[in-house]
């Protein structure tokens, strides 16, 4: 059964290969090992590297593959595994841009811790690196979505032809001509939210963390001078669970993951609620609040407007809805980096 490898393992292994005999592209997965056991982000650079010794023809490369059968099935075995969890252990891998506070059920009695056999360990420097990442993405989307924003202002026209992708994302998503200033201050905040070092509850080991990827309490930490000028009152704290560090492709998921973390950044910073969901039809399935600081939330968490296709539609039905809809913020930044992708 193949096995998880070390960098060590590996070099010992290829010790059988004359390093005077070896292949270039032998020597290339060694130097990208070499690289990814100090620093986890270079992991697709040793799956590139390893993928390229694997599959050429060129000798002494077949030869090689012969002689190193068990080490190659490993360390395929290792990358097939590396995603989530990490197998090779980085070092100096630190939270960047962003906090890691530990859970306690004193400062957060409000779910429990789960039992022992169930305790995941400490977060490792691979998972670490995946919240920098993300943290990273995150806040670049808000900063392409503000910056979007301004042209939106600035070219104060919805019903141009042809409309710009951006004013055409603005207006599938928030509709409303008379809102422009409004999101623009969000997105503001937002960038702002991303900026100001968030606290990252690490919840994985609770009760509620369990399939919680990640969520924010509601707060507005929006400060507004008489000039306009927007700062935060604090930092967003945003509790991560297990589903966030879920194995999978990230590279696949980031604009997903961007949209998460503006969604429940939006919740952490000017207190954006869940609305209901808008049937096809045209009406609400579930009636809207009308209470002072929950203005149009769903009465039911389990029912959302989160989803391109309803975020859309709550626009279309009520655009003072959708300038409150966390979802709908998420859904604007990720089109924005899509497009910005293209
Ligand atoms: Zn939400």
């Amino acid at each position: 059964m193949p096995k998880n490898i070390t960098f060590q393992d590996w070099k010992n292994a290829t010790n059988a290969v004359p390093f005077f005999k070896q292949s270039a592209q032998l020597k290339a997965v060694t130097d990208a090992f070499s690289l990814y056991n100090v620093n986890p982000m270079k992991l697709s650079a040793l799956r590139t590297a390893f993928n390229a010794w694997d599959t050429a023809t060129t000798p002494p490369v077949p030869a090689e593959r012969t002689t190193l059968a068990t080490a190659r099935e490993d360390l395929r075995f290792t990358l097939g595994h590396t995603s989530g969890g990490p197998t090779i252990h980085a070092t100096q891998v630190q939270p960047a841009g962003w906090t890691l506070k530990a859970w306690t059920h004193s400062a957060y009695p409000w779910t429990a811790p789960v039992t022992p056999p169930q305790k995941l360990p400490d977060l490792t420097p691979s998972q670490i690196a995946r919240v920098n990442e993300a943290m990273r993405r995150a806040k670049n989307g808000a900063e392409v979505a503000r910056d979007a924003m301004l042209e939106v202002k600035r070219r104060n026209n919805l019903n141009a032809v042809p409309l710009p992708p951006t004013d055409a994302a603005y207006k599938e998503l928030f509709r409303a001509p008379a809102h422009i200033q409004t999101v623009l201050d969000r997105f503001t905040v937002l960038q702002l939210a991303f900026s100001r070092n968030p606290t990252v509850v690490d919840v994985r080991n609770t009760a509620y963390g369990m399939d919680c990827y990640a969520a924010c309490f509601r707060r507005d930490l929006t400060v507004k001078s008489a000039q306009g000028v927007l700062t935060l009152s604090g930092a967003v704290e945003v509790f991560l669970g297990r589903d966030f560090f879920l194995g999978g492709d990230y590279e696949a998921s980031t604009n997903a993951t961007v949209g998460t973390l503006v969604h429940e950044f939006a919740h952490g910073s000017f207190s954006a609620v869940d609305a209901p969901i808008v049937l096809p039809n045209g009406n609400w399935e579930l009636t809207p609040s009308t209470t002072p600081g929950s203005l149009w939330e769903t009465p039911d968490n389990s029912k959302q407007s989160s989803t391109p296709e309803l975020d859309r539609r709550l626009a279309n039905k009520e655009p003072r809805a959708a300038i409150v809809n966390a979802d709908n913020y998420g859904e604007f930044a990720k089109t924005l980096i899509t497009q910005a992708q293209k």
